[in-house]
C-alpha cells in the first residue's frame, strides 16, 4: 500500500481507487515523491513529467504515466508515447509523440548518445500480445520491431514497452548490466513471456539470483472483470506455453483468479509475479505497484475504460547505473 507523506487529501488522478484515493493532493504543480510502504515504487516528477520507479532495479528507469507531455486530444493527453494510438478520434503527430519521448527519457536522466537521431529509444513497432523477446544492439536498436518485449546488455540502448492495462514488467541484472522490458497482456502472461524474458537475460550472461524485477501500474482486480470461462482458457494458454516454468505454474496460478461482487476477475500482475518467483528470481527482489490504470484517469490511459481512443503509456530501462552519465 501506499501512503501519503503529509499531502493534503482531495480528489485527484487516483479516482475511486481504493489503493490510490489517498495519496494524491489537491494542487497539480507537485514535486514530491510518493513512496510504497510494502515495496519501493515511488512517484517522482521532473520537468512537468510524473512518473513512476522502482529503488529494486539500479539502473535508470521509468513507468510513464499520462502527465507532462504535449498531447493536446482529449484521449491522449498529455504524454502518449504512441505514433498509431488513437483510433477513430485521431492519433497524436509524429512530432508530439517524439516530443513525448524526448521528455520521458529526459525525465528519468537517459539522454543516449543516439538521442539526437530519429528515435529516442527502441520500441515495437507493433506489439502482438505475442511471447515474442529481441535482444537489442546498437546495430539494430533503430529497426522495426514485431514483438512484446526486448533484452539488451549495451549500454547505448535504451529499449520501453507500452501499456494501457496491460503488465509492464521491467527487469535488471544491474551488475552484469543486463535488463528487459516486457509487454504482458493476458495472451503474453498466459504465454510466459516473464519467464521467457528471465531466460533470454540469462543466456546473455545475467545471474538469477541478482535479477530484480519491477511490475509496474496495470489494470487490477478491482477493474479487470473477465468471462466466467477466462479462467479455463488461460490455464490452456500456460499449458501450452514455450516456457517449462510457465507450464509448471499454472495450477498455481488458478488462486489468482477470483469472483468479486460477483463477477469473475484476474490478478494478471499476481500471475506474473508468481511466473517470475518459478523462474528461481527471489520474492524479496520482485516489486510490485499496486495501483489500478484503470482507477486513476488523470494519471493513466487505460484501454478499457477508454475504449477504442486512447493513449499509451511508456516503460523505458537501460543498462546503465543511475548515477552514469549516460
Ligand atoms: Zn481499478
Amino acid at each position: 500500500m501506499f501512503y501519503n507523506s503529509g499531502i493534503p487529501k482531495g480528489r485527484g488522478p487516483f479516482g475511486g481507487c481504493p489503493e490510490g484515493s489517498a495519496l494524491w493532493r489537491a494542487s497539480p504543480a507537485f514535486s514530491l515523491i510518493h513512496k510504497t510502504e510494502d515495496f519501493m515504487f515511488e512517484m517522482k516528477t521532473s520537468d512537468g513529467v510524473v512518473f513512476f520507479t522502482s529503488d529494486i532495479l539500479g539502473v535508470k528507469h521509468a513507468f510513464s504515466t499520462r502527465i507532462g507531455g504535449v498531447s493536446t486530444l482529449p484521449h491522449t493527453a498529455e504524454l502518449n508515447v504512441s505514433y498509431t494510438s488513437g483510433g477513430d478520434a485521431g492519433a497524436d503527430s509524429a512530432d508530439i509523440v517524439t516530443e513525448n519521448r524526448r521528455r520521458l527519457a529526459a525525465a528519468c536522466g537517459i539522454m543516449p548518445p543516439y538521442a539526437a537521431g530519429d528515435y529516442i529509444f527502441t520500441l515495437a513497432t507493433k506489439q502482438l500480445h505475442s511471447d515474442i523477446i529481441e535482444y537489442i544492439t546498437p546495430d539494430n536498436a533503430a529497426n522495426d520491431f514485431y514483438c512484446d518485449g526486448f533484452v539488451t546488455d549495451s549500454p547505448l540502448v535504451t529499449v520501453a514497452v507500452k501499456t494501457a492495462d496491460c503488465v509492464p514488467i521491467l527487469l535488471a541484472d544491474a551488475g552484469a548490466g543486463i535488463v528487459s522490458a516486457i509487454h504482458a497482456g493476458w495472451r503474453g502472461t498466459a504465454a510466459g513471456i516473464a519467464a521467457l524474458a528471465v531466460e533470454k537475460m540469462l543466456r546473455y550472461g545475467a545471474k538469477l539470483h541478482h535479477i530484480k524485477a519491477a511490475i509496474g501500474p496495470a489494470i487490477g482486480t478491482c477493474c479487470y472483470t473477465v468471462a466466467p470461462d477466462f479462467k479455463e482458457t488461460f490455464i490452456k494458454m500456460m499449458l501450452k506455453s514455450r516456457s517449462e516454468v510457465t507450464r509448471a505454474s499454472s495450477e498455481k496460478a488458478a488462486e489468482f483468479f477470483t469472483v468479486l461482487n460477483g463477477t469473475d476477475r484476474a490478478d494478471l500482475k499476481a500471475i506474473n509475479r508468481l511466473i517470475l518467483e518459478s523462474s528461481g528470481i527471489k520474492s524479496e527482489n520482485i516489486d510490485i505497484c499496486s495501483l489500478c490504470t484503470y482507477c486513476s484517469p488523470d494519471l493513466f490511459y487505460s484501454h478499457r475504460r477508454q475504449g477504442a481512443s486512447f493513449g499509451v503509456m511508456g516503460a523505458i530501462i537501460t543498462p546503465n547505473p543511475i548515477d552514469s552519465d549516460i
